[in-house]
């Protein structure tokens, strides 16, 4: 993202009306905007111009859009804002676990949808100055058989990849660089999300309780200390 000058993002959405809206919007936000208009087409569009955020419809011709995130993931950790004009808490659940960043339910306004842009990319940038500082240290972080290494972005318990998200990787580097201190919910939001937390927000325990179950054995190692947050325990 550091080395372009104009911040590009890929829209795929096939309803023509408010796809239009939405290009504009971007653009007089001062955004590089393209257009897919299904999900096969939106997989060509990110591979030939590797945009900085994807917003990516829910439901797309050809294919739908959690199978376009679902393959996404696969080969990349963009930042991916989902739009959907289903509100069932199943597929918002859904698509938190196969790893979009945020979900936005129509019909939204331009204002807010920008404002998640914005802070998805902030969130964005302060993972990547993170890992670059951590990189310029040439520190691959270890914790008894977990290793994460912020220079390629993976973790591996007892040499098995671990498969975590964007921001499970963030939390979890961020916990482990302060092995023993305790963080609050609202400061984990606003270090690892980029922007603080609202009330009854649950994103911290969910991605804890995921981080938890992913590192099977070791998932007691991140410790709930009443009252405050969580912190990893300090030693291993
Ligand atoms: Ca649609």
């Amino acid at each position: 993202m550091a080395a372009r000058t104009v911040t590009s993002i890929l829209l795929i959405e096939d309803e023509a009306e408010l796809a239009r809206l939405v290009v504009r919007e971007l653009m007089s936000a001062g955004y590089e905007a393209r257009l897919a208009r299904d999900g096969a087409a939106g997989l060509r569009a990110f591979a030939e111009h590797e945009p900085d955020l994807v917003l990516l419809d829910w439901m797309l011709p050809i294919l739908d859009g959690l199978e376009v995130l679902r393959r996404l993931r696969q080969t990349s950790a963009v930042p991916v804002l989902m739009l959907t004009a289903r509100a069932e808490e199943v597929d918002r659940v859904v698509g938190l676990e196969i790893g979009a960043d945020d979900y936005l339910t129509k019909p939204f306004g331009t204002r807010e949808l920008i404002a998640r842009v914005r802070a998805l990319l902030r969130r964005q940038e302060r993972i990547e100055q993170t890992l670059a500082a951590d990189r310029a240290s040439g520190s691959s972080l270890r914790f008894g058989p977990l290793a994460l290494d912020p220079v390629t972005h993976l973790a591996h318990l007892d040499g098995q990849e671990l498969d975590l998200t964007r921001t499970e990787f963030g939390m979890l580097h961020l916990l482990l660089r302060n092995r023993g201190r305790a963080f609050s919910r609202g400061y984990l939001h606003e270090a690892v999300w980029g922007e603080p937390s609202v009330d009854g927000d649950r994103s911290v325990d969910n991605a804890v309780f995921r981080l938890r179950k992913k590192l099977g054995a070791l998932g007691d190692t991140i410790q709930t200390v009443w009252g405050v947050g969580y912190r990893l325990r300090p030693r291993s």
